[in-house]
């Protein structure tokens, strides 16, 4: 972004005008925004500053309050203390913006075996940041990793899902990456069975990926899209014993209600694809829809919802209930 659009996203966020702005090389400076909050009386004589720096980032700084951050940071610190949601959404918009890949970091976990790492993340990426900053236990544990293996999952199964622990929220969090390996959000699922039990992270969109393993092996050849991370581990589960993990992968969408984004994504991958949604009447439409949507878009797509038994989640099957239903 270059200094006319820092100026022009300033002016229509109201954050001063125009006659106020001073600009000069790539500095902008305005009376302090946060000055009825932070600042003693006005900042009439302006502390505040936005700069855009060689590489294209833009950041703020005020010389009287001290408040500084990226240039995304400016409305969405802004919209906490005035409650503004047009503030937060423009916050969000350029932070999506400014999430382009840039350095790539690959990661080899030690523990069981050697894994690889396939998905990709990116250091630059603020949202991967936040994500990586605020929520650093990689491994599960107590008590969510006991509560995982209450499940029925096993520690290689959530460590190849890239799960977190959410000390605060107590919660299970799963990563949700594009299908190319953009980091796009973060679903946290609370231990116990109240009705808000999964919850997105705020800031994160993860309509636009899936929930599903990051560190495997070999090439894939076939999709299962499944409603919930759950299932994904499940399905992941079976699939491992029966020697077939990453030839046929799991992904979650993160309800029963695919998106544009991800029928996009499926599409450029061009495998073949098997709906499993949960075998119940709003599983059922999902599975439907989504079929309807990719049998054009992918060489082969069947829809295996009906086949589970009736009212079952792929988190509910059996080893041979899930063999049956992949017709092994
Ligand atoms: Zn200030």
């Amino acid at each position: 972004m270059d200094l006319n659009q820092v100026t022009d996203y300033v002016l229509a966020a109201g954050l001063t005008d125009k006659l106020s702005i001073q600009k000069n090389n790539n500095h902008l400076k305005f009376s302090c925004p946060f000055a009825q909050w932070t600042h003693e009386g006005s900042d009439a004589n302006p502390s505040f500053t936005v700069s855009v720096h060689d590489d294209g980032a833009s950041t703020f700084r005020c010389f009287g309050c001290g408040q500084k951050g990226k240039f995304w940071q400016l409305f969405t610190t802004l919209s906490i203390y005035s409650g503004s949601d047009q503030l937060r959404e423009m916050g969000q918009a350029l932070m999506a913006e400014e999430s382009r890949p840039s350095t790539l970091i690959s990661r080899v976990v030690g523990g069981l075996g050697t894994p690889q790492y396939v998905r990709e993340v990116y250091d630059m990426d603020p949202l991967w940041n936040w994500f990586d900053t605020n929520l650093p236990n990689a491994t599960v544990c107590n008590p969510g990793g006991h509560y995982l293996i209450q499940r029925g999952f096993d520690s290689r199964t959530w460590r190849d899902f890239g799960c977190r622990w959410d000390e605060r929220d107590n919660r299970v969090v799963f990563p949700v990456y594009t299908l190319a390996g953009k980091f796009v959000g973060a679903s946290g699922r609370t231990l116990g069975e109240d009705d808000n039990k999964w919850k997105h992270y705020w800031g994160t969109r993860t309509e636009l990926g899936f929930v599903s393993p990051v560190y495997y092996e070999g090439e894939t050849k076939t999709y299962i899209l499944v409603e919930g991370p759950f299932d994904a581990m499940r399905c992941w589960q079976h699939l491992t014993k029966l020697g077939l993990a990453g030839i046929v992968m799991p992904v979650a969408i993160s309800g029963c209600s695919i998106s544009r984004e991800q029928i996009d994504q499926i599409e450029l991958e061009q495998l073949l694809t098997w709906v499993m949604f949960d075998n119940d009447t709003a599983g059922n439409k999902g599975a439907n829809q989504a079929h309807k949507l990719l049998e054009r878009r992918v060489p082969c797509c069947e829809d295996l919802t009906e086949k589970l038994p009736p009212n079952k989640d792929p988190n509910e099957l059996q080893l041979h209930e899930f063999r049956e239903t992949i017709s092994l």
